[in-house]
């Protein structure tokens, strides 16, 4: 019998393509100019070109739970603002996944903010130990982000690029010739 695998495999890869393109469009950051020249497609940059995980993890006192079977869409590390400020650090590895993927277990909070996209940013975060666990941008709605911090195993996790590299802070230099670097270019932060 015919393994259905890499047929589903294909159609994930499709949306995952889709999801990346269409938040490409609606984010004028996002868009391939002849000046930036390091924005090719967005999917170039953004697929992971990974395999299907089980993705799980949660807060720190460990009542909010996580998991998704999925393949990240990308990964990043982002030295914005927001992710200095919510993770008390200099920056935030972030994955990204399908948000259909991925199912919650316990009792989030919801903590809502306009991000740079000028949209509604929902973060869920447990009200016992203030983890967040998952970040769902408006602008980009098939997108579920995840800080990296709170995965059970990132042995896995390889970022590929780092975003809102203008709001570094000064001392921060990852070096690794294998990641892009990008000005600015939000998470749907
Ligand atoms: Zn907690
Ligand atoms: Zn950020």
């Amino acid at each position: 019998m015919r393994d259905p695998a890499p047929v589903a495999r294909h159609h994930r890869r499709r949306y995952a393509i889709a999801v990346a393109e269409e938040a490409q469009k609606s984010d004028p950051v996002l868009k391939p100019t002849r000046n930036r020249g390091n924005v090719g497609l967005i999917s170039d940059v953004f697929l992971q070109g990974g395999e299907m995980l089980d993705i799980t993890g949660g807060c720190l006192c460990g009542q909010l739970r996580y998991e998704a079977n999925a393949e990240p869409i990308f990964s990043a590390v982002c030295h914005c603002k927001t992710c200095q400020k919510q993770s008390g650090t200099a920056f935030r590895v972030v994955i990204a996944v399908p948000r259909p993927a991925v199912s919650i277990q316990g009792s989030p909070k919801i903590y809502t903010r306009t991000g740079d996209s000028g949209q509604q940013v929902v973060n869920r975060f447990c009200p016992d130990c203030g983890s967040t666990v998952v970040i769902e941008p408006a602008a980009l709605p098939g997108i579920t982000i995840i800080p990296a911090g709170t995965l059970n195993d990132a042995s896995w996790l390889k970022p590929t690029m780092e975003i809102y590299c203008d709001d570094a802070q000064s001392w921060v230099q990852l070096g690794g010739a294998t990641m892009q670097r990008f000005p600015k270019m939000h998470h749907g932060g």
